[in-house]
């Protein structure tokens, strides 16, 4: 069985991504604990710049091993594409998620529905040794609501209103696993899994 790394120690997004991996005969194994200072910066200006960075890192600590690494975030069309690469640091890196909603929605306060357009955006890189193998992108459209609603999913969830769904993606459960962002950038990498030779 062909093992990928996926790098990443957030929880979440390790659950979300075993299960859209259970149909191909992929060992996922994540990173071990990750002391913070052998995290690299993520300095780029975009989620593909950051996901290629964290592979390339990661794969030069585990040689010989496919290392999956992504980098996502949320796109809010009315901030001017804010908070993107920065989402887990808006605020300031220990902001609570309700501080970040209350922020998000102060600035949209007097923004109609039509221009409440936002998207999670994930850039997925494979990596193995020094070269860059695989890149992709998966993308989820939809709205910031008015009001968090729902305590599934993570992040930004509550406020990211679905249209397809009907509901945020924290009300979601788990169909958000199957039409996320995460879940198209991973569909993507099967694909690639189940070529490679
Ligand atoms: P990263 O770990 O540097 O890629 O940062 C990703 C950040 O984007 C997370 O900490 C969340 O704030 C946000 N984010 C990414 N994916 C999701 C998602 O599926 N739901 C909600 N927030 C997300």
């Amino acid at each position: 069985m062909r093992v990928l790394r996926f790098a990443t120690t957030n929880p979440h997004k390790v659950r979300e991504v075993r299960g859209l991996l259970d149909s191909v005969p992929v060992q996922v194994e994540t990173l071990a604990h990750v002391p913070a200072a052998a995290e690299p910066e993520e300095t780029a200006a975009t989620f593909e710049g950051n996901a290629r960075i964290k592979a390339l890192h990661y794969a030069s600590r585990h040689p010989g091993e496919y290392v999956v690494s992504e980098d996502s975030g949320l796109e809010v069309d009315a901030l001017g594409g804010a908070p993107g690469v920065q989402s887990a640091r808006f605020l300031g890196p220990d902001a609570t998620y309700a501080a970040r909603f209350d922020e998000i929605l102060r600035r949209l306060r007097d923004v109609p529905e039509a221009g409440r357009t936002a998207r999670f955006v994930c850039a997925l890189a494979v990596a193995k040794d020094g070269a860059l193998l695989f890149e992709t992108r998966g993308v989820v459209e939809g709205r910031i609501a008015y009001a968090p609603a729902g305590d599934g999913g993570f992040g930004y969830d509550p406020i990211f209103f679905s249209p397809a769904l009907g509901c945020t993606l924290a009300e979601a459960g788990d169909v958000k696993a199957t039409v996320s962002h995460r879940a198209q950038a991973v569909a993507a990498l099967l694909h690639w899994v189940r070529d490679l030779k």
